[in-house]
């Protein structure tokens, strides 16, 4: 008998993990100003080994976090899409919607739905790649560099010199510092917070492509996204292709990439809103659209 696609369910669970994700990516930016809480701006120079060693720590546990997060979340929507279990990391034998929707509530820390105990068909194929944490690194290396490292180079060099005229207690000094430090702060969760959602994105992209069973994915984006996500949003499903075009995510994105499996899934209520407002626009610039969306 062929499975009905339980939708409903899907949208539930595409939204609580679209906040779960949005959590991770928060989490990350609050240990990140907990650092930077630490240091003095003045002595920040000195800091920077430590704070580069608490910034890559930070970013992969985060990462690790999404990346589990979404394995779980995958199985889920593809059970609920059609009647069957995925192998692969976290599989559990005699899977069933009930211990789906379980293990889901506790990677995402709230009850959002429970199900059947009657056991699901199982595929096992494992089509979810191992984290690349070497990748990761080098990510967090090269974001730490940018956004922190260079700009504390240029601040050393722009600060007046102690000899000179501006007290240490001068109050447009202590401003400078201080938004020196705001600067870095949102720098860093930015650029940081796309590493560690890229952990649930990009192995949501890799596994589709290794798993028959998935037809493409659609973008869900965050509660009120920049124009540019909901022109993404928009289009709704892109079925899977042998390239697959970038996500393109950006820093404080919090869009994720929701996995399809069935062609009778059912886009979010916002996906058809961003897709009216497109049809509404009539096609233009990028630079108009962001005018239309923007004052709609
Ligand atoms: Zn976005």
């Amino acid at each position: 008998m062929a499975w009905t696609p339980r939708t409903a369910e899907v949208l539930r669970a595409v939204a609580a993990y679209q906040l779960a994700q949005e959590a991770l990516a928060g989490e990350f930016a609050a240990r990140w100003a907990q650092a930077l809480a630490a240091v003095e701006a003045r002595e920040i120079a000195g800091s920077l080994t430590e704070l580069e060693t608490e910034y890559g720590a930070a970013v992969r546990e985060s990462a690790a976090a999404s990346y589990a997060l979404s394995v779980v979340f995958y199985r889920l929507v593809r059970a609920l899409e059609t009647g069957r279990v995925i192998g692969g990391p976290g599989y559990r034998p005699a899977s069933s919607l009930a211990s789906l929707w379980a293990d889901f509530n506790r990677a995402t820390g709230k009850r959002t739905g429970s199900g059947p105990r009657e056991q699901l068909p199982v595929d096992t194929r494992n089509p979810f790649p191992a984290e690349d944490i070497a990748r990761e690194t080098r990510r967090a290396e090269e974001a730490f560099r940018e956004q922190v490292a260079d700009r504390v180079a240029k601040h050393e060099r722009e600060r007046p010199g102690r000899e000179g005229s501006a007290a240490l207690d001068d109050p447009a000094l202590i401003a400078w510092e201080r938004e020196f430090l705001e600067s870095l702060k949102t720098g860093g969760s930015g650029a940081g917070g796309q590493i560690v959602q890229d952990g649930g994105r990009d192995m949501i992209n890799n596994a589709l492509q290794d798993d028959p069973g998935a037809i493409g994915y659609y973008r869900v984006t965050e509660g009120s996204p920049c124009y540019f996500c909901a022109l993404m949003a928009a289009r709704g499903a892109v079925y899977k292709s042998k390239r697959t075009a970038a996500f393109g995510a950006h820093p404080h994105c919090h869009c994720q990439a929701v996995p399809i499996f069935s062609r009778r899934y059912q886009l979010p209520d916002a996906n058809a809103k961003f897709a009216g407002m497109w049809r509404e626009f009539g096609g233009g610039s990028l630079a108009d659209w962001r005018t239309h969306y923007t004052k709609t």
